[in-house]
């Protein structure tokens, strides 16, 4: 199969030196840094990730020659927040490179340290759940609200899938579920394009094709985290955090799904609902995107009535209305993104008419970009996760909220903004 470091070695630019899936990885990632980072680090990781793969790589650094200094965080969960990578960064001041042991979290945090000192970070990921190891953003939470926010990337990526297999299940069908979300992003990404002239890079979509298929035909596997299919989820997700590296923006990777879990995540950052993972929540909004996509793709366009849509729409009091009470203290914010996005009533119809034209030109190429919904459902459920809201451990009422409202939270045009303005949503 297509592996990452080849499309490494054809995109050059990307800021990213190596990406490795594979045995030895603690190894490499030793030499590599040896090679290109220095000889003193700070290993970033927590007591879960310190125990399944950290000794490994924390014994090939100092065999490797290098100096290494701990920040090791407790078992329990934390979070990426500002202050924490300005810790982190502080505590390696003095020293050539960070080294994370972990999932996005503790990753995300070396690359706000590394990109904050300018110095590299490498990473080694004990988790399939997301695929941020190879972008630029990094997932943080500034001021108590979670954003991405543009990093430079990690210097390099090595992965050991027998260590990564160790991981939870749920992880790892996360995994899946953020990495099938490409389905219904690149869509909406084109579509965006089309309706409203934003950029758009084909080929940072392209280059990944063939792994849909293999990661489809393995779900099985995934499903009993066999380390050859867990290699595979893992090239996936560092394919398509390049993809977005690529594109030079997360667009190929993260549309209307994305905004229904962003929705979940503020509002657990702001009231403390429940949230789950990044990639079960993306996975079950994915489906709900593609079934919004096949509603698309049946509407007969002749038979719509643009006057009756134009009408029907929103008006700014009433989505300002709802932006303030989902969103209290931040509600400006919010509505600035809304804003952005908005159309005025006579850009509005002139979009509902340039749809009516163009859909049936666009069509195969959005069939191109999208999956059945069932079929996605399916590979989830087989990767051991939840394809249905029911099966989120986040509130499901703060969930259906999101499918009418978290189109507000963004200026991104998605999915979710094109049925709501063809009266399906
Ligand atoms: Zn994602």
């Amino acid at each position: 199969m297509r592996t990452t470091e080849q499309t490494l070695a054809e995109t050059p630019g990307t800021g990213i030196d190596a990406c490795y899936v594979g045995d030895r990885a603690a190894e490499r990632l030793a030499q590599f840094a040896r090679a290109h980072c220095g000889t003193s680090c700070l290993v970033v990781s927590d007591e879960n990730t310190r125990a399944v793969g950290g000794e490994q790589v924390l014994r090939a650094l100092c065999d490797a020659g290098i100096r290494v200094t701990e920040k090791r965080y407790g078992g329990g969960p934390i979070d990426a927040s500002q202050e924490l990578g300005d810790e982190v960064a502080e505590a390696g001041a003095a020293l050539d490179f960070f080294a994370a042991i972990g999932g996005g979290t503790l990753c995300d945090l070396a690359k706000h340290a590394g990109t904050k000192l300018e110095r590299p970070a490498v990473l080694y990921p004990t988790a399939a759940a997301m695929n941020g190891y190879t972008s630029g953003i990094v997932a943080i939470k500034v001021r108590g609200l979670k954003r991405t926010v543009p990093c430079t990337p990690a210097r390099a990526v090595f992965a050991d899938p027998e260590v990564v297999a160790t991981a939870p299940q749920r992880m790892l069908a996360a995994g899946v579920g953020d990495y099938l979300s490409k389905c219904s992003a690149s869509a909406d990404w084109r579509t965006a394009h089309f309706l409203r002239e934003e950029y758009y890079d084909e080929t940072a979509l392209r280059f990944y094709d063939g792994v849909l298929d293999e990661v489809l035909g393995a779900v099985e596997a995934i499903g009993r985290a066999e380390p050859e299919a867990v290699a595979l989820v893992l090239e996936a997700l560092l394919l398509s955090g390049l993809s977005m590296l690529v594109a030079g923006s997360s667009a190929p990777a993260s549309g209307g799904e994305h905004l229904i879990s962003h929705y979940l995540d503020m509002k657990h950052a702001l009231y403390g609902t429940a949230a789950d993972l990044h990639g079960t929540q993306v996975g079950v909004a994915t489906v709900h995107c593609l079934r919004l996509w096949e509603q698309v793709l049946e509407l007969e366009p002749a038979s719509l009535d643009i006057d009756a849509l134009v009408a029907a729409q929103p008006s700014r009091e009433a989505a300002r209305a709802w932006i303030e009470e989902d969103w209290g203290p931040v509600a400006a914010e919010v509505h600035g993104q809304w804003n952005e996005k908005r159309l005025p009533r006579e850009a509005l119809r002139a979009e509902l008419e340039r749809f009516v034209r163009g859909i049936d030109g666009l069509r195969p190429s959005l069939l191109g970009d999208l999956l059945p919904s069932a079929v996605v459902a399916d590979a989830i459920r087989k990767a051991g996760g939840p394809a249905e809201p029911e099966g989120l451990e986040a509130s499901i009422e703060e969930y259906r909220n999101a499918l009418a409202r978290a189109r507000f939270i963004r200026n991104r045009f998605t999915v979710l903004d094109l049925t709501a303005e063809l009266g399906l949503a």
